[in-house]
């Protein structure tokens, strides 16, 4: 079995605790137009820019063993994307060996794939986001759909997982009063068993879009401190735990 990723590195914090090995897993089911990796969203295009590189789970696994000595302060790996459900079995076996290899371990996804809960009995903790309660503007925005990632929400908070919700919060999409009160309603059920982290809007991926020769559609997405300090009060009265890493 084989992994394919565009990118690797350590991160401190903001990928699960401590100090992590992320690799960013090829590929995505959903088509995102901020996304920060562009290079990694179609699982069929490969940009001379960005290679892949495609490793056995074997050798993922002797490369992270090397790097145990770097996993301080609760450290351990981070596989997000891309989309790692889009190799849930190759990722499965790799996060099983993990454990045991007492590695610790986190994923960050969209949670849309039905193979999600597949990966929690291999996780310590969970990143999942959840960009819009509005069904519709989910759909025709992002190509993504809420039903299941409410279902594999649930699903984890059933299996008792360590969960952090990511919204990123984007003028036009989300981030008016209406998309708030919608996605908080959404979570609401789910407050006691989360943390919830708002990512304001950023363009950090937006040369690599023009590198991968891909049209970056963003405009006036920027929000305000103003709205990102009224949306984590909102969730904060709600009886949210708001973080930010
Ligand atoms: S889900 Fe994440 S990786 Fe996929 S397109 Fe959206 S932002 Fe990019």
């Amino acid at each position: 079995m084989t992994i394919k990723y565009f990118q690797k590195g350590f991160n401190y914090s903001q990928d699960g605790p401590g100090n992590r090995l992320v690799y960013h897993l090829h590929g995505c089911n959903m088509k995102c137009p901020w996304c920060s990796n562009p290079e990694g969203m179609k699982a069929d295009a490969a940009y001379p820019a960005f290679p892949i590189t495609q490793v056995t789970v074997e050798d993922m696994l002797s490369e992270i063993i090397s790097c145990k000595p770097m996993f301080f302060d609760g450290g351990g790996v981070t596989l997000t994307g891309g989309e790692v459900t889009l190799q849930a079995d190759a990722v499965r076996e790799l996060l099983k060996r993990l454990k045991d290899e007492g590695i610790n371990t986190a994923i960050e996804t969209n949670a849309m794939s039905p193979a999600l809960p597949t990966l929690f009995p291999f996780l310590d903790h969970l990143i999942m986001d959840v960009k819009s309660a509005d069904e519709d503007k989910l759909l025709s925005v992002a190509g993504g759909v809420l039903y299941p990632i409410l279902k594999n929400l649930k699903a984890a908070v059933d299996a008792k997982l360590d969960i952090l919700v990511h919204v990123p919060l984007i003028n036009g999409f989300n981030a008016d009063e209406d998309a708030t009160d919608k996605l908080l309603q959404a979570l609401l059920p789910f407050k006691d068993d989360i943390r919830i982290e708002f990512l304001a809007y950023h363009e950090y991926g937006k040369d690599k879009w023009k590198q991968c020769g891909l049209v970056y559609a963003m405009e006036n997405a920027n929000i305000s401190t103003e709205c990102y300090k009224k949306t984590v009060s909102k969730f904060k009265a709600a009886g949210f735990t708001a973080v930010r890493t």
